[in-house]
Protein backbone atom coordinates (compact mmCIF):
# COMPACT_ATOMS: atom_id res chain seq x y z
CA UNK A 1 0.00 0.00 0.00
CA UNK A 2 1.25 3.04 -1.08
CA UNK A 3 0.78 6.79 0.53
CA UNK A 4 -0.22 8.51 -2.60
CA UNK A 5 -0.09 7.15 -6.67
CA UNK A 6 0.89 9.37 -9.22
CA UNK A 7 -0.18 9.03 -12.47
CA UNK A 8 1.63 10.78 -15.17
CA UNK A 9 5.53 11.58 -15.11
CA UNK A 10 5.53 15.15 -16.89
CA UNK A 11 5.81 18.50 -15.19
CA UNK A 12 2.44 18.23 -13.40
CA UNK A 13 3.10 14.74 -11.84
CA UNK A 14 7.22 14.34 -11.11
CA UNK A 15 6.96 18.04 -9.47
CA UNK A 16 4.13 16.68 -7.04
CA UNK A 17 6.20 13.34 -6.24
CA UNK A 18 9.21 15.35 -6.08
CA UNK A 19 7.62 17.76 -3.08
CA UNK A 20 5.64 14.64 -1.59
CA UNK A 21 8.60 12.54 -1.58
CA UNK A 22 11.29 15.14 -0.40
CA UNK A 23 8.42 15.38 2.64
CA UNK A 24 8.73 12.49 3.60
CA UNK A 25 5.92 10.16 1.80
CA UNK A 26 5.56 7.17 -0.15
CA UNK A 27 5.07 8.04 -3.73
CA UNK A 28 4.34 5.38 -6.68
CA UNK A 29 4.48 7.22 -10.17
CA UNK A 30 3.19 5.17 -13.36
CA UNK A 31 3.22 6.36 -16.92
CA UNK A 32 2.17 4.54 -20.23
CA UNK A 33 4.59 5.88 -22.10
CA UNK A 34 8.44 4.71 -22.12
CA UNK A 35 9.91 7.25 -19.93
CA UNK A 36 9.13 10.78 -18.31
CA UNK A 37 8.07 13.74 -20.37
CA UNK A 38 4.76 13.57 -21.14
CA UNK A 39 4.01 16.51 -23.51
CA UNK A 40 7.34 17.55 -23.08
CA UNK A 41 9.36 14.47 -24.25
CA UNK A 42 11.97 14.52 -26.93
CA UNK A 43 11.82 11.57 -29.54
CA UNK A 44 14.67 10.18 -30.43
CA UNK A 45 15.09 8.91 -34.47
CA UNK A 46 18.50 7.59 -35.06
CA UNK A 47 21.11 10.07 -34.52
CA UNK A 48 18.35 12.78 -34.54
CA UNK A 49 16.66 13.85 -31.39
CA UNK A 50 13.26 16.44 -31.50
CA UNK A 51 11.54 18.61 -28.76
CA UNK A 52 8.05 17.15 -30.92
CA UNK A 53 5.91 18.62 -27.99
CA UNK A 54 6.93 21.50 -25.73
CA UNK A 55 9.35 23.96 -27.60
CA UNK A 56 10.64 26.32 -24.79
CA UNK A 57 9.46 28.36 -21.57
CA UNK A 58 9.30 30.94 -19.87
CA UNK A 59 9.33 31.58 -15.67
CA UNK A 60 6.73 34.47 -14.87
CA UNK A 61 6.68 33.40 -11.08
CA UNK A 62 9.10 34.04 -8.49
CA UNK A 63 9.01 30.19 -7.22
CA UNK A 64 9.36 28.96 -10.95
CA UNK A 65 11.82 31.23 -11.72
CA UNK A 66 14.16 30.22 -8.40
CA UNK A 67 13.62 26.68 -9.28
CA UNK A 68 14.86 27.09 -12.97
CA UNK A 69 18.12 28.72 -11.39
CA UNK A 70 18.97 25.85 -9.87
CA UNK A 71 18.56 23.58 -12.83
CA UNK A 72 20.81 26.20 -15.04
CA UNK A 73 23.66 25.25 -12.35
CA UNK A 74 23.22 21.57 -12.62
CA UNK A 75 23.72 22.39 -16.66
CA UNK A 76 19.94 20.79 -16.98
CA UNK A 77 17.98 23.87 -18.33
CA UNK A 78 19.62 26.76 -20.86
CA UNK A 79 18.83 30.17 -22.85
CA UNK A 80 18.11 29.57 -26.12
CA UNK A 81 18.16 32.76 -28.51
CA UNK A 82 16.68 31.48 -31.98
CA UNK A 83 16.99 34.35 -34.96
CA UNK A 84 13.00 34.42 -35.35
CA UNK A 85 10.76 35.33 -37.81
CA UNK A 86 7.29 35.65 -38.03
CA UNK A 87 5.05 34.84 -41.01
CA UNK A 88 2.35 36.27 -42.33
CA UNK A 89 -0.18 38.65 -40.73
CA UNK A 90 0.75 39.61 -37.00
CA UNK A 91 -2.18 38.97 -34.51
CA UNK A 92 -3.37 41.93 -33.05
CA UNK A 93 -2.81 40.93 -29.88
CA UNK A 94 0.38 39.69 -30.11
CA UNK A 95 1.90 39.09 -26.20
CA UNK A 96 5.23 40.11 -24.98
CA UNK A 97 7.95 38.75 -25.95
CA UNK A 98 9.68 36.32 -23.16
CA UNK A 99 12.92 37.78 -21.31
CA UNK A 100 14.04 34.27 -22.01
CA UNK A 101 13.38 31.33 -23.64
CA UNK A 102 14.29 28.50 -21.74
CA UNK A 103 15.04 24.88 -22.79
CA UNK A 104 16.28 21.89 -21.36
CA UNK A 105 19.54 20.34 -22.37
CA UNK A 106 20.43 18.16 -24.32
CA UNK A 107 16.40 17.93 -24.51
CA UNK A 108 13.15 19.87 -23.13
CA UNK A 109 13.19 16.16 -20.80
CA UNK A 110 16.23 16.78 -19.36
CA UNK A 111 14.67 18.06 -15.69
CA UNK A 112 11.95 15.64 -15.45
CA UNK A 113 14.63 12.39 -16.47
CA UNK A 114 16.56 13.72 -13.41
CA UNK A 115 13.54 14.20 -10.98
CA UNK A 116 12.47 10.82 -12.35
CA UNK A 117 15.76 9.29 -11.73
CA UNK A 118 14.95 9.85 -8.15
CA UNK A 119 11.53 8.70 -7.45
CA UNK A 120 9.37 5.38 -8.17
CA UNK A 121 8.90 5.53 -11.48
CA UNK A 122 7.33 2.45 -13.55
CA UNK A 123 6.48 3.10 -17.18
CA UNK A 124 5.24 1.38 -19.92
CA UNK A 125 1.99 0.37 -18.14
CA UNK A 126 -1.37 2.36 -19.26
CA UNK A 127 -3.55 2.72 -16.00
CA UNK A 128 -7.30 1.19 -16.93
CA UNK A 129 -9.14 1.90 -14.19
CA UNK A 130 -8.92 3.52 -10.88
CA UNK A 131 -11.81 2.03 -8.16
CA UNK A 132 -12.08 3.51 -4.82
CA UNK A 133 -12.13 0.68 -2.38
CA UNK A 134 -13.40 1.10 1.31
CA UNK A 135 -9.86 2.88 2.19
CA UNK A 136 -7.85 3.27 -0.18
CA UNK A 137 -7.68 2.99 -4.30
CA UNK A 138 -7.14 0.63 -6.55
CA UNK A 139 -5.66 0.86 -9.45
CA UNK A 140 -5.05 -1.19 -12.29
CA UNK A 141 -2.77 -1.04 -15.60
CA UNK A 142 -3.15 -2.64 -19.15
CA UNK A 143 0.45 -4.76 -17.44
CA UNK A 144 -2.24 -6.89 -15.23
CA UNK A 145 -0.74 -5.37 -11.87
CA UNK A 146 -2.54 -3.44 -9.50
CA UNK A 147 -1.46 -1.05 -7.20
CA UNK A 148 -3.02 -0.11 -3.72
CA UNK A 149 -3.05 3.80 -2.48
CA UNK A 150 -4.57 5.68 -0.10
CA UNK A 151 -4.37 8.84 -2.19
CA UNK A 152 -4.76 9.68 -6.37
CA UNK A 153 -2.78 12.17 -7.77
CA UNK A 154 -3.89 11.88 -11.79
CA UNK A 155 -2.28 14.31 -13.94
CA UNK A 156 -3.51 13.14 -17.42
CA UNK A 157 -5.14 15.60 -20.12
CA UNK A 158 -8.54 16.25 -19.03
CA UNK A 159 -10.57 14.12 -21.20
CA UNK A 160 -8.56 11.17 -20.25
CA UNK A 161 -9.02 12.08 -16.77
CA UNK A 162 -12.60 12.13 -17.22
CA UNK A 163 -12.57 9.24 -19.09
CA UNK A 164 -10.99 7.27 -16.41
CA UNK A 165 -12.94 8.96 -13.84
CA UNK A 166 -16.39 8.08 -15.01
CA UNK A 167 -19.41 7.69 -12.41
CA UNK A 168 -16.51 7.70 -9.81
CA UNK A 169 -16.26 11.20 -9.04
CA UNK A 170 -17.64 14.46 -9.57
CA UNK A 171 -14.44 15.99 -10.59
CA UNK A 172 -14.45 13.74 -14.26
CA UNK A 173 -17.60 16.34 -15.15
CA UNK A 174 -15.06 18.98 -14.75
CA UNK A 175 -12.72 17.48 -16.36
CA UNK A 176 -15.01 16.83 -19.29
CA UNK A 177 -15.71 20.03 -19.71
CA UNK A 178 -12.45 21.52 -20.28
CA UNK A 179 -10.94 21.46 -24.20
CA UNK A 180 -7.48 20.83 -25.47
CA UNK A 181 -6.73 21.66 -28.97
CA UNK A 182 -4.86 19.24 -30.95
CA UNK A 183 -1.55 19.59 -32.55
CA UNK A 184 -0.19 17.62 -35.62
CA UNK A 185 3.94 17.90 -35.30
CA UNK A 186 6.34 16.94 -37.98
CA UNK A 187 10.24 15.81 -37.41
CA UNK A 188 12.14 15.95 -40.07
CA UNK A 189 16.36 15.13 -40.19
CA UNK A 190 18.89 16.69 -42.98
CA UNK A 191 22.43 15.55 -43.52
CA UNK A 192 23.26 18.72 -44.19
CA UNK A 193 22.56 22.48 -42.95
CA UNK A 194 19.89 23.97 -44.53
CA UNK A 195 20.23 27.13 -45.73
CA UNK A 196 17.44 29.79 -43.60
CA UNK A 197 17.69 32.99 -42.27
CA UNK A 198 15.85 32.11 -39.24
CA UNK A 199 16.30 29.39 -36.20
CA UNK A 200 12.38 29.37 -35.29
CA UNK A 201 9.34 31.20 -37.00
CA UNK A 202 6.28 32.42 -35.80
CA UNK A 203 3.65 31.29 -38.95
CA UNK A 204 -0.08 32.69 -38.89
CA UNK A 205 -0.89 31.52 -42.36
CA UNK A 206 -1.18 28.14 -43.60
CA UNK A 207 -1.08 25.13 -42.34
CA UNK A 208 1.88 25.93 -39.96
CA UNK A 209 1.64 27.72 -36.74
CA UNK A 210 5.68 26.67 -35.83
CA UNK A 211 8.68 25.94 -37.55
CA UNK A 212 12.03 25.48 -35.40
CA UNK A 213 15.32 24.27 -36.37
CA UNK A 214 15.60 22.11 -32.98
CA UNK A 215 19.25 21.91 -33.30
CA UNK A 216 19.91 25.40 -33.02
CA UNK A 217 19.25 24.84 -29.23
CA UNK A 218 22.26 24.10 -27.06
CA UNK A 219 23.42 20.95 -26.44
CA UNK A 220 21.62 19.50 -30.10
CA UNK A 221 23.69 18.17 -32.91
CA UNK A 222 22.62 17.33 -36.27
CA UNK A 223 20.03 19.19 -38.67
CA UNK A 224 16.72 18.46 -37.08
CA UNK A 225 13.74 20.62 -38.00
CA UNK A 226 10.31 20.58 -35.85
CA UNK A 227 7.22 21.44 -37.66
CA UNK A 228 3.76 22.12 -35.50
CA UNK A 229 0.28 22.68 -37.63
CA UNK A 230 -2.02 25.13 -36.19
CA UNK A 231 -4.94 23.97 -33.95
CA UNK A 232 -7.01 24.89 -36.98
CA UNK A 233 -5.78 22.88 -38.93
CA UNK A 234 -4.83 19.56 -37.01
CA UNK A 235 -8.45 19.31 -36.15
CA UNK A 236 -9.36 19.53 -39.48
CA UNK A 237 -6.95 16.38 -40.27
CA UNK A 238 -7.04 14.84 -37.29
CA UNK A 239 -7.69 11.66 -38.19
CA UNK A 240 -5.41 11.64 -41.55
CA UNK A 241 -3.00 9.37 -41.90
CA UNK A 242 0.86 10.53 -40.85
CA UNK A 243 2.15 10.38 -44.46
CA UNK A 244 -0.57 12.31 -45.33
CA UNK A 245 0.11 15.14 -42.94
CA UNK A 246 3.99 14.70 -43.90
CA UNK A 247 3.43 15.19 -47.02
CA UNK A 248 1.78 18.63 -46.80
CA UNK A 249 3.62 20.10 -43.80
CA UNK A 250 6.57 19.10 -45.83
CA UNK A 251 5.50 21.01 -48.87
CA UNK A 252 4.53 24.20 -46.65
CA UNK A 253 7.80 23.79 -45.10
CA UNK A 254 9.34 23.88 -48.33
CA UNK A 255 7.26 27.53 -48.91
CA UNK A 256 9.20 28.77 -45.87
CA UNK A 257 12.48 27.41 -46.15
CA UNK A 258 12.57 27.14 -50.35
CA UNK A 259 16.92 25.42 -50.24
CA UNK A 260 14.80 22.42 -48.14
CA UNK A 261 12.96 21.26 -51.19
CA UNK A 262 16.15 21.14 -52.95
CA UNK A 263 17.11 18.27 -50.63
CA UNK A 264 15.23 14.76 -49.79
CA UNK A 265 15.18 14.68 -45.85
CA UNK A 266 17.24 11.97 -43.92
CA UNK A 267 14.09 11.26 -41.78
CA UNK A 268 10.44 12.21 -42.21
CA UNK A 269 7.42 11.60 -38.93
CA UNK A 270 4.86 12.89 -37.87
CA UNK A 271 2.98 12.62 -34.42
CA UNK A 272 -0.33 13.59 -33.53
CA UNK A 273 -0.76 15.36 -30.17
CA UNK A 274 -4.67 14.52 -29.91
CA UNK A 275 -4.19 16.60 -26.77
CA UNK A 276 -1.74 19.29 -27.02
CA UNK A 277 -2.90 22.70 -25.35
CA UNK A 278 -5.64 23.76 -23.41
CA UNK A 279 -6.74 27.02 -24.80
CA UNK A 280 -9.38 27.76 -21.81
CA UNK A 281 -7.19 26.21 -18.60
CA UNK A 282 -9.26 26.16 -15.41
CA UNK A 283 -8.30 29.35 -13.01
CA UNK A 284 -8.11 26.42 -9.67
CA UNK A 285 -4.55 25.24 -9.22
CA UNK A 286 -5.66 21.79 -9.18
CA UNK A 287 -8.93 19.91 -8.38
CA UNK A 288 -9.37 18.20 -4.88
CA UNK A 289 -11.65 15.65 -3.73
CA UNK A 290 -11.14 15.38 -0.14
CA UNK A 291 -13.47 12.73 0.85
CA UNK A 292 -11.99 9.94 -1.72
CA UNK A 293 -8.11 11.61 -1.36
CA UNK A 294 -7.77 12.18 -5.40
CA UNK A 295 -6.74 15.18 -7.07
CA UNK A 296 -6.40 15.78 -10.57
CA UNK A 297 -3.48 18.39 -11.48
CA UNK A 298 -2.09 19.48 -15.10
CA UNK A 299 -1.83 22.57 -17.31
CA UNK A 300 -5.14 22.35 -18.26
CA UNK A 301 -6.09 23.49 -14.28
CA UNK A 302 -3.77 26.68 -13.69
CA UNK A 303 -2.45 27.90 -16.87
CA UNK A 304 -1.43 25.82 -20.25
CA UNK A 305 2.05 25.71 -20.03
CA UNK A 306 5.10 23.78 -18.77
CA UNK A 307 5.24 26.53 -15.65
CA UNK A 308 1.61 25.93 -15.54
CA UNK A 309 1.85 22.00 -15.04
CA UNK A 310 4.65 22.78 -12.55
CA UNK A 311 2.83 25.33 -10.39
CA UNK A 312 -0.46 22.58 -10.51
CA UNK A 313 1.53 20.10 -9.78
CA UNK A 314 3.06 21.67 -6.17
CA UNK A 315 0.15 23.06 -5.76
CA UNK A 316 -1.74 19.43 -5.64
CA UNK A 317 1.60 18.16 -3.40
CA UNK A 318 0.19 20.46 -0.66
CA UNK A 319 -3.14 19.40 -1.14
CA UNK A 320 -1.81 15.83 -0.45
CA UNK A 321 0.15 16.96 2.19
CA UNK A 322 -2.62 18.66 4.06
CA UNK A 323 -5.10 15.22 4.45
CA UNK A 324 -1.83 13.29 4.84
CA UNK A 325 -1.04 15.35 7.37
CA UNK A 326 -4.39 15.38 9.03
CA UNK A 327 -5.15 12.17 9.37
CA UNK A 328 -1.85 10.71 9.54
CA UNK A 329 0.22 13.57 11.80
CA UNK A 330 2.79 13.13 9.29
CA UNK A 331 2.90 17.55 9.91
CA UNK A 332 0.98 17.92 13.04
CA UNK A 333 2.30 16.43 16.47
CA UNK A 334 3.36 13.17 16.58
CA UNK A 335 0.42 10.38 17.72
CA UNK A 336 0.89 10.19 21.55
CA UNK A 337 1.43 6.63 22.95
CA UNK A 338 -1.36 4.63 24.31
C1 LIG B 1 2.78 20.41 -29.52
C2 LIG B 1 2.95 21.06 -28.19
C3 LIG B 1 3.65 22.25 -28.07
C4 LIG B 1 3.82 22.86 -26.83
N1 LIG B 1 4.60 23.97 -26.73
C5 LIG B 1 4.85 24.49 -25.51
C6 LIG B 1 5.79 25.54 -25.35
O1 LIG B 1 6.46 25.95 -26.29
N2 LIG B 1 5.96 26.05 -24.10
C7 LIG B 1 5.30 25.58 -23.01
O2 LIG B 1 5.51 26.07 -21.91
N3 LIG B 1 4.43 24.55 -23.14
C8 LIG B 1 4.21 24.00 -24.36
N4 LIG B 1 3.37 22.94 -24.49
C9 LIG B 1 2.61 22.52 -23.32
C10 LIG B 1 3.45 21.70 -22.35
O3 LIG B 1 4.09 20.67 -23.04
C11 LIG B 1 2.49 21.21 -21.29
O4 LIG B 1 1.89 22.32 -20.67
C12 LIG B 1 3.12 20.36 -20.21
O5 LIG B 1 4.10 19.50 -20.71
C13 LIG B 1 1.99 19.60 -19.53
O6 LIG B 1 2.48 18.81 -18.47
P1 LIG B 1 1.47 17.92 -17.63
O7 LIG B 1 2.26 17.20 -16.62
O8 LIG B 1 0.31 18.76 -17.18
O9 LIG B 1 0.80 16.89 -18.66
P2 LIG B 1 1.48 15.78 -19.57
O10 LIG B 1 2.83 16.18 -19.99
O11 LIG B 1 0.48 15.48 -20.65
O12 LIG B 1 1.62 14.53 -18.61
C14 LIG B 1 0.59 13.59 -18.42
C15 LIG B 1 1.20 12.20 -18.39
O13 LIG B 1 0.17 11.28 -18.05
C16 LIG B 1 0.40 10.08 -18.75
N5 LIG B 1 -0.86 9.36 -18.83
C17 LIG B 1 -2.04 9.81 -19.33
N6 LIG B 1 -3.00 8.86 -19.20
C18 LIG B 1 -2.40 7.80 -18.59
C19 LIG B 1 -2.86 6.52 -18.19
N7 LIG B 1 -4.14 6.13 -18.37
N8 LIG B 1 -1.99 5.68 -17.61
C20 LIG B 1 -0.69 6.04 -17.40
N9 LIG B 1 -0.20 7.24 -17.77
C21 LIG B 1 -1.04 8.11 -18.35
C22 LIG B 1 0.92 10.55 -20.11
O14 LIG B 1 1.66 9.52 -20.75
C23 LIG B 1 1.76 11.76 -19.74
O15 LIG B 1 3.12 11.42 -19.58
C24 LIG B 1 3.24 22.28 -25.70
C25 LIG B 1 2.55 21.07 -25.81
C26 LIG B 1 2.42 20.45 -27.03
C27 LIG B 1 1.76 19.12 -27.13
Amino acid sequence: MHEVCVIGAGWAGLSAAFELTAAGVDVVVLDKARGPGGRCSTRRHGDFAFDHGGQYFTARSEAFADAVRGWKQEGLVAAWRPRIRVFGRRPSNPGTTPAERLVGVPGMNAVLKRLSARLDCRFGGRVEELRRERNHWLVRRDRGDEILARSVLLTAPPAQAAELLAGRSELAETASRVPMNPCWALMLGFDGPLDADFDAAFDNEGPLSWLARNSSKPGRSGEAWLLHAGPNWSRQHLEAEPDWVADQLLAAFHARVPSAAETTPALVSAHRWRYALAPAPLEQECLGEARQRLVLAGDWCAGNRIEGAWVSGRAAAAQLLEWIGAVDGLHGEPDQPG
